[in-house]
């Protein structure tokens, strides 16, 4: 791994060349490897070199030079790119644990995570006790000697609440468990998670790093002993490696990531204050903002207040619909990290199946709407969200 700073990093790092020395990263749509003879043959399968691939579910030259960059990035020695972010979760998780191991998690999850979680880990004899994330009371009274992974996302969606990931690793790290960040909101150019302890940190790829809502991916990243012994076993014959295609498009992606993050989290501050103290709205969340009440913590850990910005329509669900379909630049989606703002309302789509009682913990209002700011002028947005707020 180079010492290259963060931009440098997102456009070079991992790259490799083909005896033409092309510029741009290629795209190897190749399953397989032919073999020079049946001696080389046998040479790859006993695993002589680490680019010596044999099987594109195994690894891909396209799909090393993504995870090598994501890695370096991310400050982990290594990392494996997946089919979607949940089944970089999936697999983070279920390569790791076994009948009987006990593990803490978070309760306010992304829906999928949440049944990885509640269904699936508990179907094969795993523990798992929830906790309120942000209450460190909680995660101490929770972890035991046998808990053998904690589990959270660095900023809950959609009520954009930190997890504080320093002081759980401590906790954590006491009793001898492995710390797992989902850090999808946080995104990998304002996360600091392995320096704050987390030891494997999982992105979906369809978020930021496509970060034009095309491809869907995913990656773990952690140390190599992780990666290569825990992992990737459990990863290459399941089945849920990442396209090639994919892992091309997400190398273009990444050259952009740093300059994208920073110009939607910008247009973030901005739309927050901007929103904020507007009487249609009962709450503005956004951690960027002094009002947040975790906003000291999102400065330590993030830098930044992220590319999110929740806020609540005081005058209920139908006021919400009628804010979300005036909206003229913003799309109706529930993707996030797109370069095109999408306006969410979680409590009929994303959240919907919760039940009530749960949404209520969870703070998911009718009114509540969640916004992924994107790459357009935030004036516009601005303009669009108040046009929109004057249809209510
Ligand atoms: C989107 C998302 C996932 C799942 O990712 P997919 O790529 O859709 O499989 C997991 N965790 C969080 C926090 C997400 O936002």
């Amino acid at each position: 791994m180079t010492d290259w700073k963060t931009r440098t990093k997102l456009v070079h790092e991992g790259s490799r060349r083909s005896q033409y020395g092309e510029m741009a990263e290629a795209i190897f749509l190749t399953q397989g490897f032919a073999y020079e003879s049946a001696e080389s043959a046998e040479a790859r399968f006993i695993k002589t070199g680490e680019d010596e691939f044999i099987y594109a579910r195994y690894g891909n030259p396209t799909t090393r030079m993504f995870e090598e960059r994501i890695a370096a990035l991310e400050g982990t020695e290594d990392a494996f790119a997946m089919a979607s972010g949940m089944a970089a979760v999936n697999a983070s998780l279920t390569a790791l644990l076994r009948a009987g191991d006990h593990v803490v998690s978070s309760r306010a999850l992304f829906g999928s995570c949440l049944y990885i979680l509640e269904e699936v880990l508990t179907r094969y004899g795993v523990k798992v006790t929830f906790v309120d994330g942000p209450d460190l009371d909680q995660w101490r009274a929770a972890v035991t000697p046998g808990t053998k992974a904690v589990f959270f996302e660095s900023m809950s969606n959609p009520t954009l609440e930190l997890i504080d990931i320093r002081a759980v690793a401590e906790i954590a790290h006491a009793v001898g468990a492995l710390v797992i960040v989902d850090n999808v909101f946080a995104t990998p150019i304002f996360s600091r998670a392995v320096e704050q302890g987390a030891d494997v940190i999982v992105y979906s790829t369809t978020k930021h790093i496509d970060g034009q809502g095309r491809a869907l991916g995913g990656v773990v990243c952690g140390s190599k002993d992780y990666i290569r012994k825990v992992l990737e076993p459990y990863a290459k014959h399941t089945g849920g490696s990442i396209s090639p295609f994919t892992a091309w498009m997400h190398l273009n992606g990444m050259a952009t990531l740093d300059l994208r993050c920073r110009a939607m989290a910008d247009s973030a501050l901005k739309i927050a204050r901007a929103l904020e103290g507007d009487a249609r709205l009962s709450r503005v969340i956004f951690p960027g903002l002094e009002s947040h009440p975790q906003h000291a913590l999102a400065m330590a850990q993030m830098g930044s207040g992220g590319t999110l910005v929740t806020f609540d329509i005081a005058a209920g669900k139908e006021a919400a619909f009628r804010f979300m379909n005036a909206l003229e630049i913003a799309k109706i989606s529930n993707n996030l990290g797109d370069a095109k703002t999408i306006a969410t309302h979680p409590a009929t789509t994303t959240h919907q199946r919760l039940p009530q009682e749960q949404k209520d913990k969870l703070g998911i209002t009718p009114g509540l709407i969640r916004l992924s700011v994107g790459l357009e002028d935030a004036d516009d947005l601005i303009a669009d969200l108040k046009q929109a707020l004057d249809h209510i």
